[in-house]
């Protein structure tokens, strides 16, 4: 299958699921996640579909294929585990949102770095959250902990923090992401009941559970295999 083709049989499920929960198809954002995929299979995206909004998980592959690419209509989206020491690399070409903030350290030093590379912006971020037990993934921070990142994040002049990142456990069922999915919402309504400066985005969703991500609210959904096809030495 091709990438337009893929792109047309997701599209078409992503505007059911949009009708089944009374949403506007235009509230959610197909972020194509081209991890191990090679820079062609970008460009081949933006000549034959309209998906305008790239995810990336590595940093230095990251930057390769933005160097390798040159300007596009792309629009880029950082969402893999970000380390501290690589975030000076990443911000040599800044993303459009950084979905994986997870520790005041890194969010002190996205904010250092986004001063110095760019001093009249604000570098647009989530809050990655982590929920589940065992089975959940290792990144990410707990919901115990998010006042004390919120401080940080309030104190950040260069940080622009809109929403909220979940990669739930890894279940069976695409159901079985609902009630994380669920969870994360309500977290996001709750801390709105707080804030002046709403938080918008929640990003949530993969090839397997993107459905009812978007019947839970998603406003970004992160889609590889299903539009891209398996990974390479993944
Ligand atoms: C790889 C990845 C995705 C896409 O996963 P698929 O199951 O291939 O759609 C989405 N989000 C994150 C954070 C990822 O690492």
């Amino acid at each position: 299958m091709t990438i337009a083709a893929n792109y047309e049989t997701i599209q078409g499920r992503i505007e059911t699921a949009c009708r089944r929960s009374g949403r506007s198809p235009q509230s959610v954002t197909l972020v194509g996640v081209t991890k191990k995929h090679p820079a062609q299979a970008i460009t081949e995206a933006l000549q034959t579909t309209p998906i305008r909004h790239f995810g990336e998980n590595y940093v230095t592959e990251y930057v390769n294929k933005r160097e390798q690419l040159g300007p596009t209509e792309a629009q880029w989206h950082f969402i893999g585990h970000l380390q501290r020491n690589k975030v000076r690399q990443l911000m040599a070409f800044p993303p459009l949102l950084i979905h994986s903030v997870d520790s005041p350290e890194l969010a002190v030093q996205i904010n250092r770095v986004s001063a110095e590379v760019s001093p009249d912006a604000r570098q647009d971020i989530l809050v990655e959250l982590r929920i589940g037990d065992e089975d959940s993934p290792k990144t990410g921070i707990k919901p115990e902990d998010l006042p004390q990142l919120a401080q940080t994040l309030d104190d950040c002049r260069h940080l622009h923090w809109t929403g909220l990142m979940l990669i739930p456990p890894i279940g069976h069922h695409p159901e079985d992401s609902r009630p994380y999915f669920r969870q994360i919402r309500e977290l996001l309504d709750t801390l709105n009941r707080q804030r002046t400066e709403k938080l918008s985005i929640l990003s949530y969703g993969m090839s397997d559970d993107f459905e009812v991500a978007i019947e839970e609210g998603a406003t970004h959904i992160r889609l590889g295999t299903c539009i891209f096809g398996p990974r390479q030495n993944a």
